[in-house]
């Protein structure tokens, strides 16, 4: 991506080297709400449970270190892309007559504490409907591409915008709809819906890069292709097989790397948010 010189977002919370501990631990695991769990790494959500420090040790190479030039960098990146998204969701939602809320976003190292609770950077990118931020431990990034084989800068400035996808469900109601029948459907069932909304954040994120690559001179020749690796690097069938190597359907949270690729390229084909009712697709 050609990113340099573009426009950064105001709303970026920068607390990378800055550590997490003698932070209170507010609220407990009562106040975690589970949406904030949603994993891209399609990690099981009690993950989080185990990645909770509270008051424990960080790693020594985070508190109080300055940001290498790489670092810096990314943090560039990163506005730049929460940048785009703010003006994709604030033209697109202005079209229904609603105005955009901008989230925030908290770029962290090792740990961070979120209105949704702690989290530790295992637990991987996320947004917290509670506080409306999206976290972000870059360090993700690297994972990425070392592990999951997504590389290129346009895979992370996916997983941003399928973050910002789970704000924009969020502004317009439905991760409330979603979240209301939990305990009131089978655990089955809720699962189905869970994987009904991240391939909608999916979609979502496909949206944004439909208007990305309108933008003169942006997007390079191989970006769209890395979105969509990524993509399907995150299907929770891919990633099962990769931990446990077989695939339990009923676990997916997130959808196969089949069902993620297909939502995020018609968000990106047409552009057109009324394109993206996951809810009612018969077929995912
Ligand atoms: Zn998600």
């Amino acid at each position: 991506m050609r990113w340099q010189g573009r426009r950064k977002s105001d709303n970026v919370e920068d607390r990378r080297g800055i550590s997490g501990r003698g932070l209170a631990v507010g609220g407990g695991l009562g106040g975690l709400i589970i949406v904030a769990l949603y994993l891209l790494l399609g990690g099981n959500p009690d993950q989080i449970t185990q990645n909770l420090r509270p008051g424990g040790e960080t790693s020594p190479a985070a508190a109080g270190q300055p940001l290498s030039e790489k670092d810096k960098e990314l943090g560039d990146f990163v506005s730049v892309v929460l940048a785009d998204t703010e003006d994709v969701w604030r033209s697109t939602l202005s079209e229904g007559g609603q105005q955009y809320r901008e989230p925030s976003l908290v770029l962290f190292t090792d740990q961070v504490q979120s209105a949704c609770g702690y989290a530790g950077a295992a637990t991987g990118p996320f947004y917290c409907p509670g506080d409306e931020k999206l976290y972000l431990d870059l360090s993700f990034f690297d994972e990425m591409q070392i592990k999951l084989g997504a590389p290129g800068d346009f895979a992370l400035a996916y997983v941003i915008a399928h973050e910002v996808g789970h704000h924009v469900q969020n502004q317009l109601g439905i991760m409330d709809q979603v979240m209301s029948q939990r305990g009131r459907v089978s655990e089955r069932e809720f699962n189905q819906l869970q994987v009904r909304l991240e391939l909608q954040a999916d979609f979502l994120a496909g949206v944004w890069a439909h208007y990305a690559r309108q933008a003169a001179g942006y997007l390079e020749q191989g970006d769209i292709e890395e979105g969509l690796n990524a993509a399907s690097a995150v299907g929770d069938d891919r990633i099962q097989r990769q931990q446990q190597g077989y695939v339990v359907p009923d676990a997916f949270t997130h959808g196969t790397s089949e069902q993620r690729v297909r939502w995020f390229k018609k968000g990106l084909e047409t552009g057109d948010i009324n394109q993206g009712d996951t809810f009612n697709a018969d077929i995912l």
